[in-house]
């Protein structure tokens, strides 16, 4: 303990901790590749990416340069009337990487807010008179997070997720059961009668089906049937319910693809980015449509209800673009697809432990998830002790590195994992 993680301690809230009885924090003092240096000199491996976010590792002298270069011109200026460069750069880059239909994009300052922008477009477009007048729902799967904020937390996981706490102050939406064949399954026809029936009875009031493709990240690190997500979109086609894809965990090849949609081969309505957008740098997220949806918000004259002050930051957008650059310009599908190997095999090992219950990988991320809650603050220590950085919650323990992580370094990760199985 030192001055500053005391007042941390006792001043500072992290995420989902209690001011009453924190956990422990670590104070690192900086960070480059795939390691973070603790204030008291050790040096971790990072297994987390910051959630998805670092993939191509800390203090990147590309992305250091596009921040610096940005900085010297200007860190800000308010997007109400004005434009830049680098917003209308990002803008053309993710025009060009994600399908064609999605040709509109508004800028959003954190994933929480992509989402709620994505739900206040759904629900525009049918309230404007593009849809159904009356469809002011959702539809999603259990076992989903899509953030923190009320209307995202809306359609998180009603178990797992906050409902409970704040069940009175919360829209209520229509559930589906999590998709229960994994990814390289095929589904049952059950599960897709199920959403269809859902959808045919409550066409009149489901505005969108909202999702994560694929990957159910922050809900459980669930990894589901291509062929659901393929049927689900069919079904929304077919019943004119638009189709919300979350790639905000997913997005930019995490799970071997460039966008997870492109497993099944589906193209959304609305898509919702962040996370890895601006490399880990700084707090940018996006939200993208299809003319049909943009156009419709406004089919009764009005405009998107929406506008974040830090809109389109010149600095967030600056480094996104370059951290675009950077990944299209890498072999990342070889990366992803070498961590995936690597996370298969070694990670495989744990499968037969009698303390775990799974073992999953996609891509580049490797979950375990063992049959009893991990002790978080034990079992932390004893990582930072290992020179690793992987952060546990539920049950489930999980790694998603930078993409450049070397194999002796994902090597350190995968045999640190044992340190949690052991009493
Ligand atoms: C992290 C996450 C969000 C929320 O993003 P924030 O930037 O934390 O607000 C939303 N959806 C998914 C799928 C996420 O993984």
């Amino acid at each position: 303990m030192t001055a500053l993680t005391d007042f941390d301690r006792v001043h500072l809230w992290h995420p989902y901790t209690s001011m009453t009885d924190p956990l422990p924090a670590f104070e690192v003092e900086s960070a480059a590749g795939v390691r973070l240096r603790l204030r008291d000199g050790r040096e971790l491996i990072d297994g987390m990416a910051s959630w998805w976010c670092a993939i191509h590792g800390y203090n990147h002298p590309a992305l250091n340069c596009a921040v610096e270069d940005q900085l010297a011109k200007m860190a800000h200026v308010m997007f109400g009337g004005l434009t830049h460069e680098p917003a209308v750069r990002l803008a053309r880059t993710l025009v060009d990487m994600t399908p064609a239909p999605l040709q509109h994009v508004f800028f959003a300052d954190s994933g929480s807010v992509a989402v709620e922008v994505a739900i206040k477009m759904a629900l525009q477009f049918h309230a404007a008179g593009a849809g159904r007048a009356g469809a002011d729902r959702l539809l999603t799967i259990r076992g989903g997070y899509h953030g923190d904020t009320f209307g995202a937390m809306a359609v998180c996981d009603p178990v797992n997720g906050m409902h409970e706490r704040f069940a009175s102050a919360l829209p209520g939406h229509f559930f589906l059961d999590r998709p229960a064949a994994r990814f390289g399954a095929a589904v049952e026809s059950r599960e897709i009668d199920a959403a269809e029936q859902m959808m045919r009875e409550h066409r009149d009031r489901i505005a969108a089906v909202i999702l994560e493709p694929i990957v159910q990240g922050a809900g459980g690190m669930w990894f589901y049937s291509a062929d659901y997500l393929r049927e689900i979109a069919a079904l929304c086609q077919r019943h004119d319910i638009l189709l919300i894809a979350d790639e905000i965990a997913t997005g930019f090849g995490r799970t071997g693809r460039m966008f997870a949609c492109e497993h099944a081969g589906v193209v959304p309505d609305l898509l919702c980015l962040g996370k890895a957008l601006t490399g880990g740098y700084l707090t940018l997220a996006a939200t993208m449509t299809t003319e049909r949806v943009a156009h419709g918000v406004s089919a009764d004259g009005g405009v998107l209800a929406h506008g974040p002050t830090f809109m389109a930051n010149p600095l967030a957008t600056a480094v996104a673009a370059e951290s675009l650059r950077l990944l299209q310009e890498s072999p990342w599908q070889a990366r992803v697809a070498a961590i995936e190997r690597q996370l298969a095999d070694e990670l495989g090992r744990y499968a037969q432990h009698p303390a775990v219950a799974d073992v999953r990988v996609l891509g580049a991320i490797g979950v375990v998830e063992c049959r009893q809650p991990v002790d978080v603050a034990r079992v932390q220590q004893r990582f930072v002790e290992a020179g690793v950085w992987l952060r546990p919650f539920g049950r489930l323990i999980y790694l998603m590195p930078p993409y450049i992580i070397e194999p002796a370094d994902l090597r350190r990760l995968t045999d640190a994992v044992a340190l949690a199985l052991g009493d």
